[in-house]
């Protein structure tokens, strides 16, 4: 018998616990898992998933006004909020038992409630305790708010995902991917939107023209931005709520949302009885292979305030867990990680911005194209799409690729491959492009 009741303590069955807890007991670890609310974490309950499919439903208002040019004549639609959101809701129930599924077959063991460290080897959950001779802390972040005044009658993502029903008007604080992308769900469900974000232009970090295209288009949708604009105060009227703008002014709306960033879960975990440390932002301080300045415990995923995707989580649980349990070897690489924004329309971006590119090297090369999609020449939209490459114009190597337009992450994603392998812009002019699609611009841009 080993002083242990586990290898492996996993806290938090997000994307990256999960993962972690599959991976480690499929090497054989004996595994447990616990989490206090429902598996999948972020992602599955308040992120990616429940996200995407609300732009899905958003959609379908873009799609039924390009119908008539196309000879359909739908009559005039009606939208149930009710039913999408449940809809919604059962989805995520559904994966919810495929979380736990996929876990009880991997052989980890859950533990249904919040986990405590009570010390660098021993967790406590409910009146339990568990020894464990690796720990790995996986609790992902949550939504922070900025100290205003008022600002509890503000609503963050978690509870857009939940609203009894959709306000006439909203106004959304922020300029990150959240803040993005529910204007353009709002936006869509027929919700007049303003978006407010604290400077000169939103989704810093993103390519500049990408950022200024998607203004552009956003704009055209209807949806109001208030660039270099904040709020200063939050008070209720008699049908809603009433905000101070700090450059002067008001705005009324019926619901306020804040997508102002996320911070690290940590609060109540315990790190004071462990030597685990966190960054100025409140993220866990960990080395190359996660480890934190406590040896047996480990840290991944949006706790270590890195990069807040799903599939940099579940990346940098294979890598710990195959270094822990497996043969070894795995590194982690955060070059070149591919995203989207699902904005409407959406954006898709791998590798260098050409502001990053041309602060690392002396020769870059831009190719650009703005056009109109296909798709809009019936349709009678005036919406553009934009494509853009980065190239090292020593040695022709693609540095960035970068789009505007529909199904943007769908196609980023195979070109991701291409950055990855170190394509030239040569490689991309030889590729015969198929014909008629958007991507086919990224092979044929002069
Ligand atoms: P982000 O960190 O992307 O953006 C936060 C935004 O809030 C920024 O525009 C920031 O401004 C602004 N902000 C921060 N603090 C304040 C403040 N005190 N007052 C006013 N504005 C403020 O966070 P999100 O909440 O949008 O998303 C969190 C993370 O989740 C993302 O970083 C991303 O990694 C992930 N995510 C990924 C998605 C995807 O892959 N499609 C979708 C949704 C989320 P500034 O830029 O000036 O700092």
């Amino acid at each position: 018998m080993t002083a242990f009741d586990y290898d492996f303590f996993v806290i938090g069955a997000g994307s990256g616990g999960v993962r972690a807890a599959r991976r480690a007991a499929h090497h054989g670890a004996r595994v447990a898992v616990a989490e206090d609310k429902a598996l999948g974490g972020t992602c599955v309950n308040v992120g990616c998933v429940p996200k995407k499919l609300f732009v899905y439903a958003a959609e379908f208002s873009h799609a039924l006004a390009d119908a008539r040019g196309y000879g359909w004549t739908p009559e005039q639609p009606g939208f149930n909020w009710a039913t999408l959101r449940d809809n919604k809701t059962n989805e995520i129930i559904r994966l919810n038992g495929i979380y736990e599924k996929l876990l009880k077959d991997s052989g980890a063991e859950i533990l249904t409630g919040r986990a405590r460290l009570i010390d660098p080897h021993t967790v406590a959950v409910g009146d339990r305790h568990y020894r464990a001779r690796h720990l790995l802390i996986a609790t992902g972040g949550r939504p922070f708010l900025p100290d205003i005044p008022g600002r509890e009658h503000a609503i963050c993502s978690d509870q857009a995902f939940y609203l009894p029903r959709l306000p006439e008007t909203i106004v959304i604080v922020g300029g990150g991917y959240i803040a993005v992308e529910f204007a353009g769900i709002f936006n869509g469900l027929g919700v007049k939107t303003h978006l407010v974000y604290r400077g000169d232009l939103f989704l810093r970090g993103f390519d500049q023209d990408v950022r200024e295209a998607l203004a552009t288009e956003m704009s055209k949708r209807g949806i109001q931005l208030h660039f270099n604009e904040d709020i200063e105060r939050i008070d209720p009227t008699a049908d809603g709520f009433r905000a101070r703008l700090k450059r002067g002014g008001d705005l009324d709306a019926g619901l306020f949302m804040y997508a102002t960033g996320r911070r690290a879960n940590t609060e109540g975990l315990g790190l004071e009885h462990t030597k685990v440390r966190l960054d100025a932002r409140g993220a866990i301080e960990i080395d190359a292979d996660f480890r934190t300045a406590e040896p047996s415990i480990y840290a991944l995923g949006d706790v270590i305030g890195r990069v807040e995707l799903t599939p940099v989580a579940i990346r940098e649980a294979m890598v710990l867990t195959e270094n822990l349990f497996g043969a070894g070897g795995a590194v982690m690489s955060y070059d070149n990680i591919p995203s989207a924004v699902f904005s409407q329309p959406s954006i898709g971006s791998v590798g260098l911005t050409e502001a990053q590119a041309r602060e690392r090297h002396a020769n870059v090369r831009i190719f650009k194209s703005s056009f109109r999609p296909m798709k809009a020449t019936l349709g009678g939209g005036d919406e553009r799409a934009l494509m853009k490459l980065v190239v090292n114009g020593d040695d022709d190597r693609v540095l960035g690729c970068h789009m505007l337009g529909d199904h943007a992450g769908e196609i980023i994603q195979g070109f991701a491959v291409a950055v990855r392998m170190g394509a030239t812009k040569a490689d991309f002019d030889r590729t015969i492009g198929i014909h008629p699609t958007a991507a086919e611009e990224f092979v044929t841009l002069k």
